[in-house]
Parts: structure tokens; sequence; C-alpha cells
């Protein structure tokens, strides 16, 4: 559905040329990114509008569109707002020339082509360690931080006195200067920043005395941070519009936190698979045994059948680390070790060598082959 023309800019039907340029200057002041950051819904009216100003400044388009409607105008071919996709396009495309007349300045009052006035705010990078259990299920931590924020005294106005502020005089408030430089091929016009206002168009007599004018102090900023589960070392987490203030009314910069994970003492992350080591004696390991695992989620029992063999893996299913921003876990994988005595007494030698003599090779038959080829990479790391 699409709305009228002139409801979008909201003016009458009777409304001329001026006043549809004016409503649409409104308008494109309420919705510049500037203004907004980056707003979808901002740009969708915008674009909207622009829609709507290109066919009620067009007097051809308008006849059309007051004859037939939205629909004269798709028949007729010219469809309005053709050939813009882009935000940034339209303004270009708009603002980036004269397009309103007025001496060199777009219709925010300020000089053309040059936009250094308000710059977005840097981005900001912070590192926080976590342990493993946290960066398993998440944490919340409080991160402390310095940046240039917008200054609680002025609001980033960089005056208090709005008295004070006052259209630069030496530029007429365009912030460009016009200078006439004469070379042998012949005259040339330079447009360059104004250097009393520094091409802001405004001077500001009484500047705020907290920030010095500049609309940004350097602050203490306690930012709390939410570690989803899942999160692995070397992960960034970004909060957007976090970062330092912008100047000059420019949207802020990003906030980055960097995750790095401590070392577990026991366990190793492979993906979201942890992996640890289990010691069992080779008495246990022939005879069976239950053991307790440490695992994420505290210990668990795991039963080891008689025949267990070294360097055999228990999988304990979903034991291991939380998928980030999907269900499910990946599994915990026990390597088993079995330890062979040493420094044994004679007697102890004896009852041994008098077990090897009681146990053939048919007890020695390895079922499952390779099992330490596929799980070495454990032992070597
Ligand atoms: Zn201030
Ligand atoms: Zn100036």
């Amino acid at each position: 559905m699409k709305r009228d023309y002139y409801e979008v800019l909201g003016v009458t039907r009777g409304a001329d040329v001026s006043d549809v340029k004016k409503a649409y200057r409104r308008l494109a002041r309420e919705l510049h990114p500037d203004v907004n950051g980056h707003d979808p819904q901002a740009e969708e009216k915008f674009k909207e509008a622009t829609e709507a100003y290109e066919v009620l400044s067009d007097a051809q388009k308008r006849r059309t569109y007051d004859t037939y409607g939205h629909e004269g105008l798709r028949r007729g071919g010219g469809t309005a707002g053709g050939g813009f996709t882009d935000f940034s396009d339209i303004f270009d495309a708009f603002f980036g020339g004269d397009m309103f007349g007025g001496g060199g300045a777009d219709i925010f009052g300020r000089a053309t082509g040059r936009r250094s006035r308000t710059t977005r705010g840097r981005d900001v990078t912070l590192s926080l360690q976590i342990d493993l259990q946290e960066a398993a299920f998440g944490a919340s931590h409080e991160v402390e931080v310095e940046l240039l924020d917008t200054c609680p005294v002025c609001g980033g106005a960089r005056t208090t006195d709005p008295a004070s502020v006052k259209s630069c005089p030496d530029c007429g408030g365009t912030g460009a200067r016009r200078s006439v430089r004469s070379t042998p091929l012949g005259q040339f016009i330079q447009t360059g920043a104004c250097p009393t206002c520094r091409g802001e168009g405004q001077t500001i007599s009484q500047p705020c005395e907290e920030c010095k004018g500049q609309g940004r102090t350097r602050q203490h900023k306690t930012i709390e941070v939410d570690v989803p589960a899942g999160i692995a070392d070397g992960q960034r987490l970004r909060f957007a519009a976090q970062g330092e203030a912008g100047a000059g009314g420019g949207p802020p910069g990003d906030l980055y936190v960097e995750i790095s994970v401590a070392p577990h003492p026991e366990f190793e992350r492979d993906g979201d698979d942890i992996l640890s080591r289990k010691d069992i004696t080779m008495v246990e390991a022939a005879l069976g045994t239950t053991i307790s695992v440490a695992t994420l989620d505290g210990e668990e029992e795991v039963v080891l059948p008689p025949g267990t063999q070294p360097g055999e893996v228990k999988v304990l299913r979903a034991r291991g680390v939380p998928h980030l921003r999907r269900s499910g876990r990946g599994d915990h994988h026990v390597l088993l070790n079995v330890m062979v005595p040493q420094d044994l007494t004679a007697a102890q030698k004896d009852l041994l060598r008098d077990f090897d003599e009681s146990c053939g090779p048919e007890h020695y038959d390895l079922k499952e082959e390779g099992i330490f080829q596929r799980i070495k990479h454990l032992f070597t790391r």
C-alpha cells in the first residue's frame, strides 16, 4: 500500500513547489542518518519522502499523479524513486550538489562536499579474560573503559548557552571559503573550509567549560558485558553505539570486547568438545571399575568394563560446551590412561609372573585396533 504523496510530505494539494521543497527539507533533516544513526525505519521513510518529492516537484509527473494516482506513474514509465537503491546514494544525489541553491551550502547549512563536521566516533576494543566455565555457560562481567563520551554538562551541544552560537561572520554560516587562484591557465575557484570556524559554519562565544566546546569529554565508564554461552577464545562481541561519541553530533562508534579464555588445568577444548584424561591402574583396567570424571557439570560416574585398554576414549554425550547461539552441546571425551606399577617388591613380581604364566595370548586379543592412532593428538599437544 503506497501512501499518498501529499500526505507523505504533509502538504496540501494546492502546495507550490517551494512548499514541497520546504516540507521535504524538513523531513530530510529529521530522517538524516547523522541524526538517526543507522535506523532502517528512518531510511524507509526517507526513501518514501524522496519519491514523493521527486513527483510533486516535477510539474509533469505531478499532473500525472494528480490525475491517475500511483497507477498512472507506473504506466507512464518514469517510476518515481527509481535508480536509487541506497540511502547514501540518495543523499549524495540530492545534497552532494547544490540542489537547493544557497551559496554552496547544503540543506543542513554546511559547506557542500565537506562532511568533516560530523564524524562518527571511534570504535573501542577492550579485552576480557574469562574461564572455561564462563565461556561454556555464559557470564556477566563489568568492564572498565575510558573513552570520549558525550559531555555530561552540555549534552554534546558544546555550549550551555544557545544564544552564544552565532553563524560564522566570515563565511556567512556556510563553513566554506571560496578563493580565486590565478594561474597561467586561467583562474580557478577553490572552495575550502572557512578558517575562522574551521568549516563548522558557526562560532560559539561561550563554549561549555566542561568540554571546552568539544561536546565530548574523556570519561570513565563501566560497561556490563554479557558473555553468551558457548563463546570461544579469540571471539569478539560487538556492542553497537557503545564506542566513542561522534564529533559534532556524529553517530557514536561501536565497542568491541575481545574474549580470551584462560586455560583450564584439566580440560582441553576442541571446538565445542571437551577433552580430559583419566588415569586408571592396570588392575582397574583389567577388572573393570567405576570412575569419577570431572566435567563442566561436575563429577560424573563412568562405568569401565573389564578389559579396558590404554588410550580408550569414553564419550559423555552433551557434556561439552553449549553451541553458541543454537541449541545442543558438544561432547566430553575422556582419554583413559592405564598406569603400570613401578618399583615392585620381589613378592609382587612373583605374583605377576605367576599371573602371566596363566595368561595366554587369547587374553590379549584386541577387538578394536587403532584407537591410539585416532587420539594420539591428545598426547602430542
Ligand atoms: Zn560540554
Ligand atoms: Zn566560517
